[in-house]
């Protein structure tokens, strides 16, 4: 073990073309490292990535290239170590109805291997609240008990690294609640490094000490969520134009400030104190031949920082803003 849990280095996913579509390239050369010990949340929307990197861990989906490490063992040379490293609980719902929450998890248990002694099915039907339901039918099960048996199977064989893809998509309070109790629990108590992915910001924020970004197959930032919120420790300067002046670029923009598009052709120009002045970014928009309707400074959030490197926000609105030109 080097104190990673998870080494990845340029690895890539292009899913095979399927009728009139064309093949997908899911995973566009990912680097990432996950620190053993770490509530590591990968963050990025729909459609960027995130099951696919997770499915690739946890062997459920061939990679295209690349290389990837689990707790030191490298899938292609030691796949066995890999596998038996890393315990994940899937996005997708499924589940065999004819068995009982105890049965899937002994099934389970046989599957990776775990000696009958072994086995802790009580102590994780318990973990799990599912202790009164071990011998009811999964079919019997509501959609978060369900959930929660998922969570179950992914801890029978003591993983090292535990992944949960979207936990709480979906899920009551409740059930979110007792998702994150376990989860801390199984990180503080038992060592356990947890990756989960999420396209919420705030449960990201609230839970993970590291955040990776993802977006349309690439990691486009990583750092500590401290650190990353730190860089919002900054300030927005929202800026609406003139109808007859739109702003497409602004030629000039000094490194570090990202722009974001807002309704109505505004964008906020995010930058740190110390480091730009809000008088020198509006002279930067004047320069452009911009003339300012409106001006007003604002506390970023994460939002604006999301927004900002995934690049989406400029596909929602380039229709107007491309009209700038
Ligand atoms: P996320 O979990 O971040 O929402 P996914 O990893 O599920 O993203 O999907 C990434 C991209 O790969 C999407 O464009 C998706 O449509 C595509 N994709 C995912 N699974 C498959 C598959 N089995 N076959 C073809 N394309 C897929
Ligand atoms: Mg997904």
């Amino acid at each position: 073990m080097t104190g990673n849990a998870i080494e990845i280095d340029r690895l890539t996913k292009t899913y095979a073309a399927v009728g009139g579509e064309p093949p997908k390239t899911a995973l566009d050369g990912v680097d990432l490292t996950v620190r053993a010990g770490a509530i590591f949340g990968l963050l990025g929307p729909n459609g960027a990535g995130k099951s696919t990197l997770i499915n690739i861990l946890a062997g459920l989906v061939m990679k295209t290239s690349g290389k990837v490490r689990i707790w030191g063992f490298d899938q292609d040379v030691n796949p066995r170590q890999s596998r038996a490293s890393i315990g994940v609980m899937p996005q997708e719902l499924n589940m065999d109805p004819f068995f009982t929450p105890r049965q899937s998890l002994e099934v389970q248990a046989g599957l990776y291997g775990v000696p009958k002694r072994e086995r802790r099915t009580d102590e994780i039907l318990e973990t799990i609240g599912l202790t009164d339901k071990a011998s009811a039918y999964a079919r019997n099960l509501s959609g978060g008990m369900r959930r929660r048996l998922l969570l179950g199977k992914a801890l029978v064989h003591r993983p090292h690294v535990l992944v949960l893809d979207e936990p709480t998509a979906g899920v009551d309070i409740e059930l979110r609640k007792m998702l994150w109790r376990n989860v801390r629990r199984l990180n503080e108590e038992d060592g356990m490094t947890i990756i989960l992915t999420t396209h919420y910001l705030e449960e990201a924020q609230e839970m993970c000490d590291e955040i990776a970004i993802v977006d349309r197959g690439r990691i486009v930032a990583q750092d500590s969520t401290q650190n990353l919120v730190g860089r919002l420790d900054a300030k927005a300067l929202v800026v609406t134009p003139q109808e007859d002046t739109p702003i497409g670029e602004l030629p000039g923009l000094p490194e570090g400030v990202e722009m974001s598009r807002r309704p109505a052709g505004a964008v906020a120009l995010t930058y740190r104190r110390g480091e730009v002045t809000a008088g020198q970014l509006l002279d930067i928009v004047r320069a452009a031949g911009i003339s300012v309707a409106d001006v007003r400074s604002e506390e970023p959030n994460l939002e604006d920082a999301f927004l900002a490197l995934t690049s989406h926000a400029d596909e929602e609105t380039s229709g107007e803003a491309g009209a700038a030109a």
